[in-house]
């Protein structure tokens, strides 16, 4: 099948909807008004017409009686038959053929029995339907719609019945309403629909801004933006689409980076590496060169695995997929399980490991990446404690509703101007100096990235100080499991 292009998308179009709900709702609230009217106007003519027979009934009725009174004033779409008591018509005048004489005596008679109306009750009236009559008088529309009334009469030893009958509607009122009112309704639809169009289109224009331009978008070209002023809603979606933009620009450009940094990271030591193995291979070395050779391979080798397994880390973070498994657990005994884990290392390194009290503190935390946080800061610790007396110590304490473990060493301390930038990836405060001494160990930046991200995703906070010269503390502050509360 064809589509035809523009239409289909039209029906589906929110302008599209919008003018037809307003036109549906308008049609309906026009037609329950104009049925009002109509409705209101018909029970007036009705009760007029039905007023006006029963006037021109006492006046013939008068004037039967013979008291003179008013002359009877018949218009000439007015019908009069006269009937006696057996049914047979003595007289009929207006507009009527015999036919409807004979129609009307029997509706008459059929009506007076369903009734069930003795001489004495006078009168019953009928509403009816005349076919092909057209009525003569001047000024009235032909119209088949009569009233009609019977009443028993007497004069003198007779008596018989009269039936007076009149048109419901002698000037076609009821028509030219209805015919007004169909037309007005119409062009009041055809107006509305035409100014809802219209309306419904300047509405939607800034839309189609944001559909063509975020279509345009791509990864390449993120800083590209709406710009669309204005309070109302489309310039609100528009500024919300604009600050997502801004936000996916800022994590692409982070992730761009991260690969360059990473990328950078990794190339330091494979050319190392080159080097001293195309070195050693090009000619004959002492034993004592070779194993030189194959410890600086060793520690690059070492260095690159560190890096490797927390840019892992780090992606797994960045991508959600960190499992993390929330129980409660004791701050101080991850505490102590690190410095454990850690002692032989600090006695390699001629530092004293101490702990503080270490009191039970119960927080809701996965203890794997609690122990690797911790681990993270007491490794740092360890690296850049120095002179004679090395010392890295380890306290737990509760204040208020928060719990804090805290890392603190007698190094020579954090120049002010690098704390903001600390917990950046791959940020060193001074990359010589991580790399050369530490081999151990090895040091990319990214340790405390990694201790932030579990912090933070802890529901905690990485506090730090640092006094040059005298040494550095590393504070994280969580919440207090609100279960150990209760
Ligand atoms: P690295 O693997 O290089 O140690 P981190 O992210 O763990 O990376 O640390 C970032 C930088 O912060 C380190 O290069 C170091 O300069 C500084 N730093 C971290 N901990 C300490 C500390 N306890 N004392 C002094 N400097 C520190």
């Amino acid at each position: 099948m064809k589509k035809i292009p523009g239409i289909p998308v039209f029906f589906h179009s929110i302008r599209f909807r919008l003018v037809v709900w307003f036109t549906v709702i308008l049609a309906l609230v026009l037609s329950i008004f104009s049925a009002f009217i109509y409705y209101n106007q018909a029970r007036d003519i009705r009760g007029d017409a039905f007023y006006s027979l029963e006037r021109k009934m006492t006046d013939i009725e008068i004037a039967l009686a013979g008291d003179g009174g008013t002359p009877v004033m018949l218009q000439a779409s007015d019908v009069l038959v006269i009937i006696d008591s057996g049914g047979k018509v003595l007289a009929y005048q207006g507009a009527v053929t015999e036919k409807n004489v004979i129609d009307l005596v029997k509706n008459a008679q059929a009506a007076q029995q369903q009734a069930n109306v003795s001489h004495a009750e006078p009168q019953i009236s009928w509403f009816q339907e005349w076919k092909g009559v057209s009525s003569p008088g001047a000024g009235a529309v032909l119209t088949s719609h009569y009233f009609f009334i019977l009443k028993p009469v007497s004069a003198g030893m007779r008596s018989g019945f009269i039936i007076l009958g009149n048109p419901f509607d002698p000037y076609g009122l009821n028509d030219r309403l209805l015919f007004t009112l169909v037309i007005g309704v119409l062009l009041t639809l055809a107006v509305a629909m035409g100014g809802g169009l219209w309306l419904a289109d300047r509405a939607m224009r800034p839309v189609h801004t944001i559909t063509n331009t975020a279509r345009t978008i791509s990864e390449t070209d993120l800083n590209r933006r709406l710009n669309i002023t204005g309070r109302d809603e489309l310039a609100e979606l528009a500024n919300t689409f604009d600050a997502m933009l801004a936000r996916l620009q800022t994590a692409f450009e982070r992730q761009r980076q991260f690969v360059a940094d990473a990328s950078h990271e990794l190339r330091t030591p494979l050319t190392i590496v080159n080097l001293e193995s195309s070195r050693a291979l090009a000619s004959r070395r002492t034993v004592d060169e070779y194993q030189r050779v194959l410890g600086v391979i060793r520690s690059e080798n070492e260095f690159m695995s560190h890096l490797v397994n927390d840019l892992l880390t780090l992606a797994r973070m960045d991508s959600g997929q960190m499992g993390m498994e929330m129980n409660r657990v004791d701050l101080s005994d991850i505490s102590l399980e690190a410095v454990e884990r850690l002692a032989s290392l600090a006695e390699r390194k001629n530092v004293r490991l101490e702990t503080g009290d270490l009191p039970e503190l119960t927080i809701d935390g996965d203890k794997r990446y609690l122990l690797q946080m911790l681990s993270n800061l007491i490794e740092n610790g360890i690296k850049y404690t120095s002179g004679d007396d090395k010392k890295v110590r380890v306290d737990t304490g509760q204040d208020g509703n928060s719990v804090w473990v805290r890392v603190s060493d007698s190094g020579e301390g954090i120049p002010p101007e690098h704390l903001p930038h600390l917990f950046n990836r791959f940020y060193r405060v001074d990359k010589a100096r991580s790399r050369d001494d530490n081999n151990e160990t090895g040091g990319s930046g990214l340790g405390l990235a990694i201790v932030d991200w579990i912090a933070r995703a802890h529901g905690g906070e990485v506090r730090v100080e640092s006094v040059p010269g005298e040494g550095t503390a590393f504070e994280v502050h969580f919440k207090i499991s609100r279960t150990a509360h209760d």
